[in-house]
């Protein structure tokens, strides 16, 4: 069992403990570049570290992208305005794929490396975060995930990785990549560290009309569905893995059943139409002018000045751009952007009708942790395609948790479970369950007291 955050806060620390804390992490920062920046000041609470397109008032905020550099909020996000209300210190930014536009957590400068083994990627988007979790033992890092960014990271990287119901915590403050899809949630070394700092964040917040103030239930289930079509395509040691997880969890007295979801494999290219759309127009307001990077040469004409802007722009922010843009143009819309929109409601109700029954779990991701090199061989297309099990919860706004369930040759690898929506607790009681039995490793604990 790991150390609860409250029996953190409550310890006596020596004198020097965060100066000691950020000394070190500057260190392994320096290897496995998790951080774009460390707060030195922090000086009380339990660490927390923040996804670098969550905004924390004066403290540069990119979403890793060139074209925020220097970029000062003049507000924090609400989940973060909670916790430094709270016993919590703010320990820095973390890097990410540009926007969140990544599987991998490649997608951006000097981009993190994991942890157990430099040579292999974090995952992404949400990949400093993921990495810091695995580096340090008292700490947790306040996410985001549009379709899979906190999951997949997640499971490269041995952390627990929560995505609550969408719209359950606040994005006012969130450096939006898609409006509909955008999710804050939670990373750490444990489900009861995730409940804690969920339970703080979580909640109806002014700014944000889309976000409720749902009960939310713990509706436990003994049977645990497969779905059939997310199984395939994945590789064989992650296959092998995950029926050890299954026959485990047998043993704990759960049953597993198989069924299949009509049209599912379709939530790859209908997320893909969607979220890009709704990133295209995210992405027009950075013209050089207000955020971020400034052009001040004014006598240059129209086009030159936004050419120049927006060429700081990183490749796959730039592919999203010209692809969203084209699925939502009057010719196209309907062929594209509003079939997508369709599916998505047909997806959520067949997912909603099984949900009923039991618990959705698969492996997290259909890979094992792939190295940096492999990624780079990778076309855009089977970079998407990596997306099919994380997708289609995050497409649905279903809450869903990553955790920890193997290691592949020394690398960590997750299993993923999802259940209805607002029922999001019951992931958190069926995580901590699991844990009773199975122990997470990990090759850092910077910080352990
Ligand atoms: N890989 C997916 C994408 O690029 C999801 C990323 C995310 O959740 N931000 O859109």
């Amino acid at each position: 069992m790991t150390e609860t955050i409250e029996s953190f806060i409550m310890k006596e620390k020596p004198e020097n403990y965060y100066e000691e804390l950020t000394g070190e992490l500057e260190k392994l920062n320096s290897k496995f570049r998790m951080f774009s920046n460390i707060n030195k000041e922090i000086s009380s609470g339990l660490p927390f570290s923040v996804k670098d397109n969550i905004c924390v008032k004066d403290v540069e905020s990119t979403a890793s992208s060139e074209i925020l550099s220097g970029y000062l909020p003049p507000f924090s996000a609400t989940a973060i305005e909670r916790l430094r209300k709270g016993e919590f210190g703010f320990l820095g930014k973390t890097k990410m794929d540009e926007f969140g536009f990544g599987t991998f957590g490649t997608n951006c400068k000097d981009h993190p490396l994991n942890p157990f083994d430099e040579r292999y990627v974090t995952g992404g988007s949400s990949a400093g975060s993921a990495a810091a979790t695995a580096v340090l033992k008292h700490h947790v890092s306040i996410a985001e995930s549009t379709g899979g960014s906190i999951s997949a990271p997640s499971s490269f990287c041995g952390v627990v990785g929560f995505t609550p119901t969408y719209g359950i915590v606040s994005r006012y403050g969130l450096i939006d990549y898609a409006n509909s899809l955008d999710k804050i949630g939670v990373m750490a070394r444990s489900a009861a560290d995730v409940r804690y700092v969920f339970d703080k964040i979580k909640g109806s917040d002014g700014h944000d009309t889309t976000c409720v103030d749902h009960p939310i239930s713990k509706e436990g289930h003994k049977k645990l569905i497969v779905i059939e079509q997310l199984m395939e395509g994945v590789d064989q040691e992650v296959l092998s893995s995950f029926d050890r997880t299954l026959a485990k969890l047998q043993s704990m007295g759960y049953t597993v059943e198989r069924r299949s979801v009509p049209f599912i494999e379709k939530a790859i290219p209908a997320y893909y139409i969607v979220s890009m759309a709704e990133a295209s127009t995210n992405l027009a307001r950075y013209t050089g002018f207000k955020y971020g990077l400034k052009i001040n040469d004014f006598s240059k004409g129209y086009n030159d000045f936004f050419t120049e802007a927006r060429n700081s722009f990183g490749q796959e922010a730039k592919r999203r751009i010209v692809l969203g843009t084209f699925v939502r143009s009057a010719s196209v819309k309907s062929k594209y952007y509003e079939k997508a929109l369709q599916l998505r409601q047909m997806l959520i109700g067949s997912l909603n009708r099984i949900l009923k029954e039991g618990f959705i779990i698969s492996p997290t991701m259909p890979i094992k942790t792939p190295t940096v090199e492999e990624v780079n061989g990778l076309d855009p297309v089977k970079v998407y395609v990596r997306d099919s099990i994380t997708v289609p919860p995050n497409f649905a706004g279903l809450p869903h948790i990553s955790f920890p369930s193997d290691y592949i040759k020394g690398m960590p690898t997750g299993t993923q479970l999802v259940t209805s929506h607002f029922n999001d607790y019951a992931l958190l009681d069926f995580v901590e369950e699991w844990e009773k039995s199975f122990e997470y490793k990990f090759k850092y604990n910077v910080g352990a007291l």
